[in-house]
């Protein structure tokens, strides 16, 4: 049986859901069609349960992109602040994080709650378990074939994400189906995502697994300074995070893990007003007791004061530019994000229509662009989803 609508969105995720309410708000008839037994489960599993759901300063410098210009119009024309106010009009009570990044007081079912009550009372039709196998361009508009059954309609917008976390049921079906359509694929990879370490600095780590501590990460691109934690399988944390989303397979992570000074000063005033202090003592007054065990190695036992300008030089690049080789990442697994997707080329920055195909559209994640660690990404699937709900 051939089911019709105005406007199929492919994706029950963040994109999606708010596509599909600004079009069913203009009284377009909209059905989402949604693999999953659930909609919306990356939104309920963000933020540690909180659902980081935006952040107090977005800008454009807060995206990667092949295009940085592409995200500037749809952030501008919806922008945080009309999502927090959708977010109070509802009375869901939420709070400032560290670096503006704001979260639900109690849960992110308040999120995803909010988006199914305002899908809902504009009559939009959720299909759950439904899954697109195919789509093809007729007559009489976008046929999208499902394991339920034939949908047409007018307007079709693909909102279907990417790979990250699979046990989600999340895949890259989007990006290959847009790329079958002449859309531009740039490669795309798991990011915002911990780090494994090889064999030979895990044996060193093992102790410091689950231990956290401020510090500073650099790649070529980009540094970072913020908490980092080891795991024992590497490192993780949001510093470590932010910096998967610059890091290019290969490249070597510098770590400054004593980011809020200069050793060597601070040593050379700390021998002569505490000179018999051993230098595992002195350095666990600003670190972790043990990573200033780790870092100090076998110098540990010897005290300030007889530490000679070779061990304090060998210590102070230890400290101040630990060069971690990477073995990976934790992959698409424990990904919060794939960078990379469909390229912006042929894509409107304006209402993310296809420039290839008249009635397409794409929208959140499954596009080249990605947000930094901090509310971005959502605040990109809210801001795309507007600007093409206003117009499908
Ligand atoms: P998604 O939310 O992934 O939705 C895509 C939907 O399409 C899915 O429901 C999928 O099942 C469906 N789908 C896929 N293929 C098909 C198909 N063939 N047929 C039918 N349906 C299909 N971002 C933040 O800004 N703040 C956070 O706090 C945050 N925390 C995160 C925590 C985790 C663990 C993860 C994984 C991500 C987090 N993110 C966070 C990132 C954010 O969740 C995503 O960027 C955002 O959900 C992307 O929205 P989207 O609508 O484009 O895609």
């Amino acid at each position: 049986r051939q089911q019709a609508a105005d406007v199929l969105v492919i994706g029950a995720g963040a994109a999606g859901l708010m596509c599909a309410r600004v079009a069913g708000q203009r009284g377009r008839r909209v059905t989402v069609l949604e693999r999953a037994n659930k909609p919306g489960k990356k939104i309920l599993m963000s933020g540690g349960g909180r659902c980081n759901f935006t952040n107090l300063d977005v800008q454009p410098e807060h995206f990667l992109s092949r295009n940085p210009h592409f995200c500037k119009s749809a952030l501008s024309r919806y922008t945080q602040w009309d999502f927090i106010s959708l977010v109070s009009e509802h009375g869901i009570a939420w709070h400032e994080k560290a670096d503006g990044q704001l979260f639900c007081d109690h849960s992110s079912k308040d999120i995803l709650n909010m988006l199914l009550q305002e899908i809902e009372a504009v009559g939009v039709q959720l299909r759950l378990r439904t899954e697109v196998t195919a789509v093809s361009r007729k007559e009489e508009g976008w046929v999208v074939q499902t394991d339920q059954g034939i949908w047409v309609a007018e307007s079709l917008v693909i909102a279907t994400g990417g790979p990250s976390i699979p046990t989600l049921g999340a895949t890259d079906w989007g990006m290959r189906w847009g790329e079958s359509m002449g859309h531009e694929l740039v490669t795309y990879r798991a990011s915002l995502v911990p780090y494994t370490a090889h064999p030979e600095d895990r044996a060193g780590w093992a102790p410091l697994s689950g231990v956290s501590l401020p510090a500073t990460l650099s790649v070529s691109a980009r540094d970072w300074t913020g908490d980092v934690l080891f795991t024992h399988r590497g490192l993780s944390g949001p510093v470590a995070l932010q910096i998967s989303n610059y890091w290019q397979p290969g490249e070597t992570v510098f770590i400054n893990w004593w980011p809020h000074g200069d050793l060597l000063a601070q040593w050379h005033s700390a021998r002569q007003q505490q000179g018999r202090q051993t230098l595992v003592n002195w350095l666990g007054q600003d670190l972790p007791r043990r990573v200033a065990d780790w870092l100090a190695g076998d110098l540990g036992q010897l005290r300030l004061a007889d530490l000679d300008g070779e061990q304090v030089t060998r210590l102070r690049t230890r400290v101040h530019a630990y060069a971690f080789q990477p073995a990976g990442t934790e992959g698409y697994r424990t990904a919060e994000v794939t960078l990379g997707g469909l390229s912006t080329d042929d894509i409107s920055s304006r209402t993310m229509a296809s420039g290839l195909h008249s009635g397409l559209y794409f929208i959140g994640e499954v596009l080249d662009v990605t947000g930094h660690l901090g509310g971005y990404n959502f605040q990109w699937a809210w801001s795309s989803g507007q600007a093409a709900g206003e117009v499908v």
